[in-house]
């Protein structure tokens, strides 16, 4: 069987105007929003807010009133007909500096990184970043040009053909949280000492922060959050990376638990493991895992997670976990915790996977 099957992904580009070009962007960006603002009183006036009709009533108003081409103003009046669609209750306005939406008969992509935009001067080209490059091939659809911290930023869609995922039948279990961020069934674990010293010290300054309450501590403690998330980010980045990379190269697939229950048991564990651990971003792990999984064709299955750190991977008898041990009074095993309990969910990953083969740990979870 073979069918393609295309993946979204947005992109983010990062243009890099010289001055001159940079106010054209700022001046175009206002212009568009002043033309939505515009259309937005005529759709509310005329209580009009489907796209075609919304265009008859306007189009020609904003063309004469307005420095937008045809194509922007095609843009601009979507953008409000789309504001609508979640209700018809309150009138939409518009930011002047909000991001503003492009499609390729206003924007192109050229060789050397440079990408060719309209503004109400005309089109300019300017050179752009962009840390996934490989992606620049798919690009396709709209993009949101973007004005955030003094920056520019294009957003841009992209559809990337996801790879025909093979038949395997082994699974490299992936545990997350408690003591490692992600331990695998092979023994390696991923784990950031420093990323939670990093986190316990700015947990520090966040409180006294907290307790000081003027303007500036809360500036400086939202600036923090942002900072954090980035480091995360880049993290979680990584982990995933590594941990797909190796599937590839083994040709197998990644097992991973549904994360429901890894806050739950966080709270258990007191504030100092909270800290730790309970604020992680796992769902942007799996985010991340399940992403590079489609494009690198590696099949990725989720497991329930109920028995898999309880339960024996030798002879899935129910046994004892006291910190990072885990030990099996039928079997007499002893093994690390997180490899015990990573081992079971590639074990039950392709049970899943072949559920006519079904192995006996699937077997203890479904009958328990
Ligand atoms: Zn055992």
């Amino acid at each position: 069987m073979l069918y393609l099957c295309r993946m979204k992904l947005t992109l983010k580009i990062k243009l890099l105007p010289d001055i001159s070009q940079r106010e054209l962007l700022i001046e175009t960006i206002k212009e568009a929003n002043n033309a939505c603002n515009c259309i937005s009183n005529i759709a509310w006036q005329h209580q009009v807010f489907n796209q075609f009709k919304l265009h008859r009533e306007c189009y020609y108003y904003i063309k004469s009133i307005s420095k937008l081409s045809a194509q922007m103003i095609v843009r601009c009046i979507s953008k409000v007909s789309d504001s609508y669609k979640i209700d018809k209750k309150v009138k939409r306005e518009f930011r002047l500096l909000g991001g503003i939406t492009y499609d390729n008969r206003i924007l192109t992509y050229k060789p050397n990184d440079m990408v060719s935009i309209w503004t109400i001067e005309g089109r300019t080209k300017m050179p752009f970043v962009c840390h996934n490059r490989n992606y620049l091939p798919y690009i396709k659809g709209e993009a949101d040009l973007v004005f955030k911290n003094d920056k520019f930023y294009l957003f841009q869609t992209v559809e990337v053909p996801e790879e025909d995922i093979k038949n395997i039948e082994e699974f490299i279990g992936v545990d997350l949280g408690l003591v490692s961020i992600a331990t695998l069934s092979n023994g390696k674990e991923f784990n950031s000492k420093e990323l939670q010293n990093y986190r316990e010290k700015r947990q520090k300054v966040r409180s006294s922060l907290q307790s000081k309450c003027t303007k500036n501590a809360k500036r400086v403690l939202k600036r923090l959050s942002g900072r954090e998330r980035t480091h995360g980010t880049i993290i979680n980045h990584s982990i995933s990376k590594q941990i797909v990379k190796l599937a590839k190269s083994e040709g197998k697939g990644i097992a991973i638990e549904d994360l429901t229950g890894i806050r739950f048991s966080a709270n258990k564990k007191g504030k100092k493991f909270r800290t730790r651990v309970g604020k992680w971003s796992f769902d942007q792990l799996r985010q991340f895992l399940a992403y590079k999984c489609l494009l690198n064709g590696v099949k990725l299955i989720c497991v329930p997670p109920a028995y898999t750190s309880k339960t024996c991977n030798c002879c899935f008898h129910i046994g004892n976990r006291r910190g990072k041990k885990f030990t099996c009074s039928n079997c007499n095993s002893v093994f690390d915790a997180d490899v015990n309990a990573a081992k079971n969910i590639a074990l039950l990953g392709m049970s899943i996977n072949h559920p006519e083969k079904p192995s006996m740990l699937y077997s203890v979870m479904h009958y328990a």
